[in-house]
């Protein structure tokens, strides 16, 4: 199936040679120091390669959801964990799709060109799953929410200039979701503290952190959409968000895959190429079978997605599937590399352990086979 006319081809060889030159060669460094530059935001903002969907009066390119689809696929294969899917294609449609007029104008022109970075606080140390059980709260107190709670696993929480946060307007609203708000805190509003960078299994160039509220003040003119509307705000972004991440995970097993068939056409044992054993012969055929359904899959719901379907079940299987499809996949191309794998020389090491995280962020593998089995009548 082509969905891609020859200016997207273009656009990916570009966007592929930025990140040949701009990225790749420092990902190193990124990984050991544990983020990113604030450089390679405003790179990659004057670009165009953030927000590039946005109205060109706020900065962006009004291109179609191709584009990008397009970097999250390219930045996946390059095995470079810099959030701008999350910060383009997940958190900035918030504001722009809930935001005032005034909102848009203060922020969205900053998340096309780097100086403002996105993150969004939904999960608590008690509430992940389970989203309505938060406790973060914001009570209003006249022109003003005062939030306390804490956040946690926040991805770009530290590098965040502006954070979107899940809190509850109404903590005894029932059913529990009604009580739900999206409030936008800017960094260094009194009261709140980017509290500790977590050290975590992968993902290391992508900070991820713990949030505190206390007290803090923030302009009720910062409220996203209504009072009381978050909830359902969250669940009309979970397509685009689930299909973001289900991405994320085709690209990488693409490159792991590709990786692999090129070290297990080159290295020898027993005298010969160690893809000539039947076995390895078909693991990789067993391998390249799961990545072309992937595929198939996907550009099917990227289509769908864009002719503006509801897709919620299919996506919510892609995400399960694919996320865990590029586990399997990990696990196997990292198997191929024998003692190389294991050793940070061969990026496959790098990226066994950043797909580890497809399954769990952005909603995890079951609560994806609960979504689908709801739709499924049960
Ligand atoms: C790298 C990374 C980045 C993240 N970035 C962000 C971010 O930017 N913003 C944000 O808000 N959050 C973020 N998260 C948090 C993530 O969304 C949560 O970790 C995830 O939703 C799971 O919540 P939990 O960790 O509380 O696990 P729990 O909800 O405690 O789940 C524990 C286990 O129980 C299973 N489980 C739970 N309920 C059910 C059920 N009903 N039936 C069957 N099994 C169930 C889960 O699938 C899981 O296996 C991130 C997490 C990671 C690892």
């Amino acid at each position: 199936m082509r969905i891609y006319t020859e200016e997207h081809e273009v656009f990916r060889r570009t966007f592929r040679k930025f990140i040949e030159q701009e990225l790749v060669p420092h990902v190193e460094e990124w990984e050991e120091k544990g983020e990113i530059p604030r450089e390679i935001w405003k790179k990659l903002g004057d670009q165009g390669y953030l927000c590039p969907w946005l109205e060109e009066k706020y900065g962006g390119a009004g291109a179609d959801f191709l584009y990008s689809v397009i970097i999250n696929e390219e930045l996946a294969r390059a095995g470079v964990s810099v959030a701008v899917g999350l910060h383009s294609d997940i958190i900035a449609p918030y504001i722009a799709s809930y935001g005032t007029a005034e909102q848009k104008q203060r922020w969205l022109p900053g998340c096309a060109s780097g100086d403002i970075v996105l993150a969004i606080a939904m999960t608590e140390p008690n509430a992940g799953s389970d989203l309505q059980a938060i406790k973060t709260t914001a009570v209003k107190e006249g022109d003003h929410y005062v939030l306390n709670g804490q956040k946690t696993f926040i991805s770009n929480g530290i590098s965040a200039d502006l954070v979107i946060v899940i809190a509850k307007t109404n903590p005894k609203a029932e059913p529990r979701y009604k009580g739900i708000s999206l409030i936008a805190v800017e960094a260094g509003t009194p009261g709140f503290i980017k509290s500790r960078k977590l050290k975590k299994m992968g993902l290391h160039s992508m900070d991820t952190a713990e949030l505190f509220f206390d007290q803090c003040r923030v302009p009720a003119a910062n409220l996203l959409g209504m009072e009381g509307g978050g909830f359902f705000y969250l669940m009309e972004k979970l397509q685009q968000e689930r299909l973001i991440s289900a991405i994320g995970s085709q690209g990488a097993a693409e490159r792991m895959l590709a990786d692999a068939i090129e070290y297990a056409k080159t290295r020898e044992a027993f005298g010969r190429p160690i893809g000539k054993f039947q076995y390895n012969a078909f693991k990789i055929a067993e391998m390249a079978t799961e990545v072309e359904i992937g595929r198939t899959f996907l550009n099917s719901l990227i289509a769908d997605h864009i002719a503006g379907k509801d897709i919620v079940t299919k996506v919510s299987m892609a995400k399960w599937w694919i996320g865990e499809m590029a586990n399997r996949v990990a696990y196997q191309c990292l198997q191929l590399h024998g003692g190389y794998g294991y050793m940070e020389e061969y990026p496959i090491a790098r990226f066994y352990r950043d797909v580890r995280a497809h399954t769990i962020y952005a909603g995890t593998s079951e609560v994806m086979k609960l979504i689908i089995a709801k739709r499924l009548g049960f």
